[in-house]
């Protein structure tokens, strides 16, 4: 054991020069190679828990030996999320100045709950969603707060929905055994998100207060049919108070038409949200504007920089036109907690459930400084251009079919046989991208639309290429004529 351990409680100032210039070396060789890394891991349940010892170690050990550990226990059961084959689910890819940022928010390890107990965490968290503001062309009256992930973005929102419904005093007097308050409703589209059911499991809406609203033939929301389940709710005793609107749906990426949806909501006075977690980056387009068209006449939105624009998880920029219901909503001073800033400054835990809060803005302003606006506006046109390409190739061939439009770039496909049925196409689709899958050079995943088990392609990765989406297309092919 080093003599200067007895000294120092923390590490010493060589040694953690050391490990650290070690570990930087460590990360940059990973990105470097990162292609040559399975994209998914094949270990089994419990395979990396045998290998890791079963008690904390009594005695300190070098950090040399624990990194060992990640080269040989830990690495082979990743699943690289950094990998430019990883065209799964909604890819987090985090670029190289967002994990300094995370270094170096770890170093200064802040705990922003109060603009006193960190100005510069405070303000840069206000500077930054503010330059994002602008980058999306979001209203100059959306007050902006990073929460860790859309699911919390969405679960405050509709707290503060559920704040601002006139007369109610939720705060004061609660949701639940009041015989002067009618039961509680919420709206989203049959794709809607599942954290926002999440969230009104929480917020005592119940699943029977949740009602989904059909959606058309290109998988969005139906205006008139939200305006008429409104009614019909409202004749039986509901109270409406909140619908959220989807800019980027989880299966297809449907866009909803947020700005017939907000009519709606503002003549009902029922609080829009809209969740653009994944889909709302690609709004940082001139070209692409439109699909936020309307964002003035919501009341809230969510856009997740830890999804689409390359701030490593987690990190997800919520913004409302009514911050005074969000701190109605969450704000509760205890005396210990008051500070002669009070009516100055934001204490950006009175807008959420957290009181710690990590120094999050960090990561976002190193992203956007080193990029720039052009460099990732430039990257996302080129994700749209890829996601089309790849829907060109599946739209021209005879192997497999798309069963989803494709508004941002995610390819919703299936492979065809002749004579099959929904059933057994169903199983031969799964059975294919497992196959794919198995292979660690592809990582898809699904979903299911309509019944049909449908297999999903995104491009949205800071490394993929279009030599990815290639190799990736070849790959389907082949394990398709493999299988049949
Ligand atoms: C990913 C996603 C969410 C949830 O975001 P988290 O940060 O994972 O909690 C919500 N809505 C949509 C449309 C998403 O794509």
């Amino acid at each position: 054991m080093d003599e200067s351990r007895k000294i120092s409680n923390d590490m010493p100032y060589e040694e953690f020069k050391k490990n650290g210039y070690e570990l930087i070396d460590w990360i940059a060789d990973y990105l470097k190679n990162i292609e040559s890394e399975p994209v998914l891991t094949s270990v089994n349940p419990g395979e990396i828990k045998d290998k890791l010892n079963k008690q904390p170690p009594q005695k300190g050990e070098d950090l040399s030996k624990v990194y060992k550990d990640v080269d040989s226990i830990i690495m082979p059961g990743m699943t690289h999320w950094n990998h430019p084959n990883f065209n799964a689910y909604f890819n987090s890819s985090g670029s190289s100045p967002g994990i300094l940022a995370e270094l170096l928010s770890a170093a200064f390890n802040i705990n922003g709950m109060l603009w006193k107990s960190c100005p510069s965490a405070t303000e840069l968290e206000e500077v930054t969603l503010n330059w994002l503001k602008q980058m999306l062309g979001l209203p100059e009256n959306f007050f902006g707060i990073i929460y860790d992930g859309g699911s919390s973005s969405t679960l405050q929102a509709m707290a503060a929905a559920r704040e601002n419904i006139d007369g109610a005093e939720i705060r004061i007097k609660g949701a639940t055994g009041r015989s002067d308050l009618n039961k509680l409703r919420i709206y989203t589209s049959e794709h809607g998100h599942s954290s926002i059911d999440k969230a009104a499991i929480i917020l005592g809406v119940g699943i029977e207060g949740i009602r989904k609203i059909e959606v058309n033939e290109n998988f969005e929301m139906i205006p008139k049919k939200l305006e008429e389940a409104i009614e019909e709710d409202a004749k039986n005793g509901w109270l409406p108070f909140f619908v959220t609107a989807t800019v980027g749906t989880t299966s297809t990426t449907a866009i909803d038409p947020i700005r017939q949806i907000a009519e709606i909501c503002n003549n009902y006075k029922i609080w829009l949200h809209v969740d653009g977690a994944h889909g709302g980056t690609a709004a940082i387009l001139p070209e692409q504007k439109k699909i936020i068209d309307g964002i003035e006449l919501a009341d809230s939105f969510v856009v997740n920089p830890h999804k689409w624009m390359f701030c490593p998880i987690d990190l997800s920029a919520f913004y409302t036109k009514h911050p005074e219901t969000l701190k109605r909503a969450f704000s509760h001073v205890a005396e210990y907690l008051k500070t002669e800033q009070d009516n100055s400054a934001i204490n950006y835990m009175d807008y959420g459930i957290q009181l710690g809060r990590r120094f999050r803005s960090l990561k976002l302003w190193f992203v956007i400084r080193y990029f720039g606006v052009e460099k990732l506006q430039q990257i996302i046109r080129e994700h749209l251009r890829l996601g089309k390409l790849f829907e060109s190739y599946i739209d021209e061939s005879e192997y497999f079919e798309k069963l989803a439009p494709t508004p941002l770039s995610t390819v919703c496909f299936r492979a065809v046989r002749q004579n099959y049925d929904e059933d057994q196409l169903n199983e031969f689709n799964e059975k294919l991208m497992n196959e794919i899958n198995s292979t660690g050079k592809l990582y898809i995943s699904h979903t299911k639309i309509d019944d049909k088990f449908t297999i999903r392609y995104v491009v949205s990765s800071l490394r993929t290429e279009v030599g990815h989406v290639l190799k990736a297309w070849e790959l389907i092919q082949k394990k398709y004529l493999e299988l049949i």
